[in-house]
């Protein structure tokens, strides 16, 4: 547009200049008619045209004018755009016009929601009076809302459901005004925090207990039981168990937090299971004697490797092992196989034939201080972490817990590599 311009002003002058000279040539030769000095008078009279023609502005060329050139053009419809944005989304969007109806929705919205048919009113797909009282407020004030919602179908959900009018671009001139309802799901974080504050409330719960008996005892030395040297021997060995409780818990509250924090880090050691499961079963043959049990051992021949920490690999082991001695006992056989088969993944399994665990249960076990029954397990000496040490480290191996029990027959708890 500015060469055009340039263009048009060069043309102009030319045009000027081509006149002055004309008119010089002109006085010149009437000059030399007239008898006089044609060089002075020729001089004279170019000094006279150009001083004049250097004051008088140029006239805007009517015929095309500035302002013609800026096309003004119609107002785009900013939907195809704006609802390409929001498929790239991973959170649900509706995009709705002034009307609450729904103008589209990303494929999240679909998934989350079901497909909406284009022009429907919101409300045919969400009912909640909360939702829809916040689109109207967001309507009429034009400012973003937002609130907390819970769904129950078809999964129960949480989210946070925000409303905000979509600015159009500047200079795109009057637009129908859009509205996007976005959804935020927070279901995991409630989750997460939720079993936060059960894991506290757990582990307070558990310390509570012995150290409530500890006290308990204590006032029972200090007063009635003073002197009582009878009493004083029994109530120190209680004590002395109550103590060596919570240290147990401790630590098991201690691996837990020391797991979680590496387990990012998968680990890089060859370790042989064989020589490992038989320190395990070394360890454990006071308890199983003390238990009447006899733990069988079913090892390949040769080395049987794993990418692994030793010391973690030991844990798993143990608790395994140990439950099925304290949990099967009467079974009287805990059987350990090791398998590692051309092609298939390593596994190591500890079968008890102990009385099982009902099948409401078995999908729990795994989670810190749940137990099939608190008081068994109290009197086990369990503090309900066992088997979420053994989940996590697992986790961190890349290795799964198969469990299969059945009522009356025994457990059967394989580690699969
Ligand atoms: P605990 O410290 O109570 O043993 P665990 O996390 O090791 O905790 O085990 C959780 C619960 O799983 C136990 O309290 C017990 O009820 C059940 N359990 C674990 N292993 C067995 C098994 N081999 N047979 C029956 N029940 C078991």
């Amino acid at each position: 547009m500015a060469s055009r311009q340039r263009g048009k002003t060069m043309r102009e002058r030319l045009s000027r200049l081509w006149l002055v000279l004309a008119t010089v040539t002109l006085m010149a030769a009437l000059a030399a008619m007239a008898g006089l000095d044609v060089s002075l008078v020729a001089i004279g009279w170019l000094l006279v045209v150009l001083s004049a023609w250097s004051v008088v502005p140029a006239a805007p060329d009517e015929a095309e004018p500035v302002a013609a050139i800026i096309e003004p053009h119609a107002p785009r419809d900013p939907l195809p755009d704006v609802a390409a944005a929001f498929a790239a989304l991973d959170m649900p969007v509706f995009v709705l016009a002034a009307d609450a109806n729904v103008l589209c929705q990303n494929p999240a919205a679909e998934k989350s929601f079901g497909s909406i048919t284009p022009g429907m009113h919101l409300s045919a797909r969400l009912r909640s009076p909360g939702i829809l009282d916040m689109v109207r407020e967001t309507i009429v004030t034009d400012q973003p809302n937002q609130i907390e919602h819970s769904e129950r179908h078809p999964s129960e959900r949480v989210y946070i459901i925000r409303i905000a009018p979509i600015e159009p671009a500047k200079g795109e001139g009057d637009m129908p005004r859009l509205y996007a309802l976005s959804f935020r799901d927070i279901s995991e974080l409630r989750r997460i925090d939720r079993m936060r504050s059960d894991f506290v409330a757990n582990a307070s719960h558990e310390l509570r207990t012995p150290l409530a008996s500890l006290r308990g005892f204590i006032e029972t030395l200090q007063g009635p039981a003073k002197g009582d040297v009878a009493a004083h021997e029994r109530f120190l060995g209680i004590m002395f168990e109550q103590a060596t409780r919570m240290s147990r818990l401790v630590d098991d509250l201690l691996s837990l937090s020391r797991l979680e924090l590496k387990s990012h880090i998968a680990p890089s050691q060859r370790v042989d299971l064989v020589p490992l499961v038989g320190h395990v079963r070394d360890s454990l043959l006071p308890l199983a004697q003390e238990l009447g049990i006899e733990i069988r051992m079913h090892l390949p021949a040769g080395k049987v490797e794993v990418t692994g920490d030793r010391d973690e690999l030991v844990q798993v082991i143990e608790n395994l092992m140990e439950n099925a001695c304290k949990y099967g006992q009467e079974g009287g056989f805990v059987d350990v196989h090791l398998r590692n088969e051309p092609g298939q993944p390593v596994e190591l399994s500890v079968v008890d034939r102990g009385p099982g665990i009902p099948a409401e249960h078995v999908p729990r076990l795994t989670e810190r201080f749940y137990r099939v029954s608190v008081a068994d397990s109290r009197s086990k000496k369990g503090t309900g972490l066992g088997l979420a040490i053994v989940k996590h480290i697992l986790t961190r191996h890349r290795a799964r817990l198969i469990v299969k029990s059945e009522l009356g027959k025994g457990t059967d708890f394989t580690v699969r590599f």
